[in-house]
């Protein structure tokens, strides 16, 4: 029984990777899929993917891909030479499970990813959302008011509802309005403190010198879009030179908070980052890298999110098309 139930799942497993290769040689050729991943592991915030799933997606990435450094997969798409089925891998944010779990995990399957950082969290030891997500969520209090809107605080739903609330009504101002928004939030929570939620300037030097590569985030995430131009261009400039004083090197890349063309950054954002002096920029719009000379500062990405082997690969391969 046990010989059969192997058998079977060997040849499912075979004809994965036969779909696969035809995908990839029949529309693949010179295309770079690279992944988005963001929080993983145990984390108070909604988004966090779980540790094993994680590690799970990074094993078939292995045994059906061809995981790809970015720096060199950038480099053989430009020269026309990328291998088929490449992938590379990118982590947003800088969250602390950056270096305690997924760094870790990178190292244990013989894998490289390039951290985008927000550099005020390097400083504050948090980003904006966390510490919303962290107040609702802990606050002593059974019922809270936040930008004229009652909330009720009694079960973890409702905390988990407040906090989607807040999170949304937030995301979108600019960081002066969010800053104005979320003191009195914390006015409200009477809950104030939260620490060692993000990567250290020390970790940051660590993953570099482990081969993992460091792109910028701008300072305080913010969507660009809410902000006027000076300010973009300051939040832009700043988390490049502070991440370039911390590693004492150029900093290339850069991805736009949240991510999405037209919605969270435009043109003029665009040419911010040219002018910069960045090599490549990295939206969260779904799609891959074809034409490095074309995309190069909005180059696409992909976020899996598939809990099935069969489900996440073919869909990872269908990228390619
Ligand atoms: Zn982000």
């Amino acid at each position: 029984m046990l010989l059969m139930v192997e058998g079977i799942s060997h040849m499912i497993s075979h004809l994965i990777s036969l779909f696969v290769n035809v995908i990839a040689s029949l529309f693949g050729k010179n295309k770079l899929s690279i992944l988005t991943y963001h929080r993983v592991g145990s984390s108070g915030n909604a988004i966090a993917m779980n540790e094993a799933l994680f590690e799970q997606q990074l094993l078939w990435i292995k045994r059906y891909f061809n995981p790809i450094d970015l720096t060199e997969g950038l480099a053989l798409q430009k020269a026309g030479k990328l291998p088929p089925r490449s992938v590379a891998i990118t982590i947003d944010d800088g969250y602390a499970d950056s270096f305690n779990t997924i760094f870790p995990l990178l190292k244990k399957h013989q894998l490289t990813a390039t951290f985008f950082i927000s550099t005020a969290g390097l400083q504050e030891q948090y980003l904006w959302d966390e510490l919303v997500a962290f107040t609702v969520i802990n606050t002593p209090k059974r019922a809270i008011s936040f930008n004229n809107k009652h909330y009720s605080l009694i079960s973890i739903e409702e905390r988990h509802h407040c906090m989607k609330s807040c999170l949304e009504e937030i995301k979108y101002c600019s960081v002066k309005k969010r800053n104005e928004l979320i003191k009195t939030l914390l006015n409200e929570t009477e809950l104030t403190s939260l620490n060692n939620q993000f990567l250290t300037k020390e970790q940051v030097v660590i993953l570099s010198d482990s081969g993992m590569g460091i792109g910028a985030h701008t300072h305080n995430h913010p969507i660009l879009m809410s902000e006027i131009e000076r300010d973009a261009q300051q939040e832009i400039q700043q988390s490049k030179s502070i991440l370039e004083g911390i590693l004492g090197k150029d900093v290339h890349y850069f991805a736009y908070p949240n991510g999405r063309y037209q919605q969270d950054f435009d043109d003029t954002h665009i040419a911010m980052v040219k002018e910069a002096g960045f090599s490549a920029a990295f939206s969260t719009d779904w799609g891959l890298l074809s034409h490095f000379n074309l995309d190069r500062f909005q180059i696409k990405r992909f976020t899996p999110w598939h809990e099935t082997e069969s489900r996440f690969v073919l869909s990872l391969a269908l990228n390619y098309c």
